[in-house]
C-alpha cells in the first residue's frame, strides 16, 4: 500500500536543514534516476541516489537509517551525469554530519563529579563530548 505523507513543519525542516549543509538545492531534483544507474556502488546501498533525493526532497528522516550515506564514496559520477547538476556527494556529506551530530555527546557532563571536573585537562572533556563527530 502507498505511504501518505504530509507536510509539516518538521519534513519541512528537516529538508531545509540538509539543503543548507550540504548547499544544494535538492528540490530541484528531477528524479530521472540517472545517478542511481551510473553509481559504482548502487549494488551495495538499501537505497539508491535518487530515492535518497526523493526522500530528503520530502523530509523523510527516515533516510538517516540507510546506509547509503556511508557506501557513497564521493566519486562525482552522480554529479557529472545529473541533468541538474546536483552534488549527491554533499547531499550524503550532510546526512552524515546529522547523523553524527545525534551523538554528540559521548559522555554525560552531569556525570562527572564536579571535583574531578576541575581537575581534567579541557581537551579530554571535549574530545570526550565530541567523540563521535569526527
Ligand atoms: S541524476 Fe540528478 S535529477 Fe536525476 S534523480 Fe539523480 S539527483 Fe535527481
Ligand atoms: S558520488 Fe556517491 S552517490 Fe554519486 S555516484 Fe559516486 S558513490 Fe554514487
Amino acid at each position: 500500500m502507498a505511504k501518505k505523507i504530509k507536510f509539516t513543519d518538521k519534513t519541512t525542516k528537516f529538508l531545509e536543514k540538509i539543503m543548507d549543509l550540504s548547499g544544494e538545492q535538492v528540490t530541484l531534483c528531477e528524479q530521472c534516476g540517472t545517478c542511481s544507474g551510473g553509481c559504482p556502488f548502487v549494488e551495495e546501498m538499501d537505497i539508491n541516489p535518487s530515492q535518497i533525493m526523493r526522500l530528503v526532497m520530502l523530509g523523510q528522516e527516515e533516510v538517516m537509517e540507510s546506509q547509503t550515506m556511508w557506501l557513497c564514496a564521493s566519486c562525482y559520477t552522480c554529479t557529472i551525469r545529473c541533468p541538474r547538476k546536483l552534488d549527491l556527494s554533499k547531499v550524503s556529506e550532510a546526512l552524515r554530519q546529522v547523523k553524527l551530530r545525534e551523538a554528540v555527546d559521548n559522555i554525560d557532563i552531569a556525570e562527572i563529579d564536579a571535583a574531578e571536573a576541575v581537575k581534567l585537562p579541557t581537551i579530554a572533556l571535549v574530545g570526550n563530548f565530541r567523540k563521535f563527530t569526527g
